[in-house]
């Protein structure tokens, strides 16, 4: 394999103070850091130089928690709905119309979470304005996976209005109902059991390839945690890397029991064995211990607003009894897996504690450390995270979450909700390790999956709507950027193989146009990444970049 040396300014995540401004590239592998000797020893060993300028090199980005699968498969095929794409009920009847046809196939469609709220009518639309685009034709608006909007045929044809069950795949199904009793078409936590069609095979290994590089090449992401939806995903991701297409490297968390039994989960080999393991591999294993806020199901610590809950006095809804929790946690490890716990309101994030606690009275160490998904977005009692101290797990928050719904918790929670969302400065002064993800989903906000959106949430903290939020919890640039690198890969156990540009770890870089660090604030959504490296080798190069200098 070829012999690179980068010059150009070379970030410091992972080393604070350093100044270096070469990186020699061997193997696949970073050779060495430095300065000008690094440079002449590389050049010596035949290292093509690269000169950079000014431009900065930066680990390529983690993102340890995605939806790699869902996320591609809705930008291929869902009509794309979200606010501001459409603005308003009627556009959203437009632009489904402009894709009927006279074939009996579903629509498909994606919107973003808390879409009611983001709609200008301040509502979901209902199965019978959906009736008028089409009778004929299943329509499936899905609003960030947790609510979707049925009409009348995809509610005939999926039987859902007759689903007794009360669990759905992801939280406590949902089938609202009119006061005659009719369904309305809004159904939530059930859109696992509706029949939709899904690629398979080449056409998803297609799909993936398409969705990678929009979603996360573009933007420097070079590793993520992905959570798997379906076994076909698995065996199209590996399929990828086996032939050499796969530019992203992926640690996978198998979806339990939506995609495997926790038996055949934890029976699975963890690497297939072979050069792709560095690219595909099994991690974990992802369960729902809770539901999500925007179907009110996030087990909270104080009750939902009386005019949004389910129930009066309703604290939402765990589905994993802490028994179960952590009979799941001991078979988890015990297959080597590390277990990521979907857990939302801090009552679910508690029970998880205790059921870890249970278990083993702390989590497992290094790379099987139990993660909680969506820990730290919402935060308001120090015991929560004495809590996590204790049981030794480390939380995995989404920033972006900050920008798509925190202008919403008042409205959930009532006074409860306005203070605590994204509390990262309290949780950094607590000695809290914070790892960042987009958490692509169906629904995710546009720019989702850009780490520097990320970054920008944090140090920014302007919602969807233009509020503030809690500015007296903005974090810098540089605590930022390591959420989305070296702690990044911490969370995915790849401490010391990613997320920072240090000799012997993986030439995973993402060449930006400029530093973060300087730039204003508000630059960071649009910062190019002009080059992306995986492995040593350039996989993507902005359009409109200059190559770098060569001599
Ligand atoms: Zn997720």
């Amino acid at each position: 394999m070829s012999s690179r040396l980068l010059r150009g300014q070379v970030s410091e995540i992972g080393h604070a103070g350093r100044r270096a401004d070469a990186v020699w590239i061997k193997d696949g592998k970073i050779e060495a850091v430095g300065g000008d000797e690094v440079a002449a020893l590389a050049q010596q060993h035949g290292a093509v130089l690269e000169d950079y300028g000014s431009r900065h090199i930066s680990p390529g980005f983690v993102d340890p928690h995605a939806h790699v699968e869902v996320g591609s498969v809705a930008l291929a095929n869902h009509v794309d709905l979200r606010v501001p794409k459409v603005t308003c009920i009627d556009e959203v009847l437009q632009a489904l119309s402009d894709h009927t046809d006279s074939s009996s196939n579903w629509i498909l469609a994606q919107a973003n979470l808390f879409w009611d709220l983001k709609l200008r009518d301040g509502r979901y639309p209902t199965r019978q304005e959906l009736d008028q685009v089409s009778s004929s034709q299943p329509i499936a608006i899905r609003a960030g996976g947790h609510y979707s909007v049925l009409n009348t045929r995809a509610l005939e044809i999926s039987g859902i209005a007759e689903f007794r069950g009360s669990e759905g795949m992801m939280g406590h199904a949902l089938i609202h109902r009119d006061e005659h009793g009719q369904p309305t078409g809004l159904v939530g936590e059930l859109d696992a059991v509706l029949p939709l069609p899904n690629p398979t095979g080449p056409e998803l290994e297609d799909t993936l390839l398409q969705g990678i590089g929009q979603l996360f090449t573009r933007y420097g992401v070079t590793t993520v945690g992905e959570i798997s939806e379906t076994r076909h995903g698995v065996s199209a991701l590996r399929a990828l890397a086996e032939r050499d297409a796969l530019h992203l490297r992926a640690s996978l968390y198998l979806w339990v029991p939506g995609a495997f039994s926790l038996e055949e989960a934890c029976g699975l080999p963890l690497e297939w064995g072979g050069p792709h393991d560095d690219m595909v591999r099994l991690q974990g294993l992802k369960v729902f211990a809770d539901g999500g806020f925007s179907s009110r199901n996030a087990a909270t610590l104080t009750p939902y607003r009386e005019d949004v809950a389910h129930s009066h006095g309703s604290t939402g809804h765990i589905n994993l009894s802490r028994d179960r929790l952590a009979a799941i946690l001991r078979a988890a490890t015990a297959a080597n897996l590390q277990l990521a716990i979907h857990t939302n309101g801090e009552r679910a994030q508690r029970e998880a504690t205790d059921a870890v606690v249970d278990a083993f009275g702390e989590a497992p160490a290094g790379r099987l450390r139990t993660r909680l998904e969506h820990a730290g977005n919402y935060v308001t009692s120090a015991e929560t995270i004495e809590s996590w101290q204790r049981a030794g797990i480390q939380i995995s928050p989404q920033p972006a979450f900050l920008y798509n719904f925190d202008d919403f918790l008042p409205e959930y929670l009532g006074a409860p909700g306005e203070r605590g969302r994204h509390p990262f400065r309290t949780l950094l002064a607590a000695g809290v390790r914070l790892a960042g993800s987009s958490d692509l989903h169906l629904g995710s906000e546009l720019e989702q999956t850009n780490p520097l959106f990320g970054v920008w949430n944090c140090v920014k903290r302007e919602s969807f709507l233009g509020n503030d939020i809690e500015v007296d919890e903005r974090i810098d640039v540089a605590a930022a950027l390591e959420m989305f690198t070296i702690n990044a890969a911490a969370l995915l156990g790849r401490e010391d193989e990613l997320g920072s540009i240090t000799a012997g770890k993986l030439a995973d870089i993402a060449i930006l146009e400029r530093d973060p660090a300087t730039v204003p604030v508000d630059d960071l959504r649009t910062l190019a990444t002009d080059e992306v490296i995986v492995g040593g080798r350039t996989v993507h190069r902005r359009e409109a970049a200059a190559a770098p200098l060569r001599a």
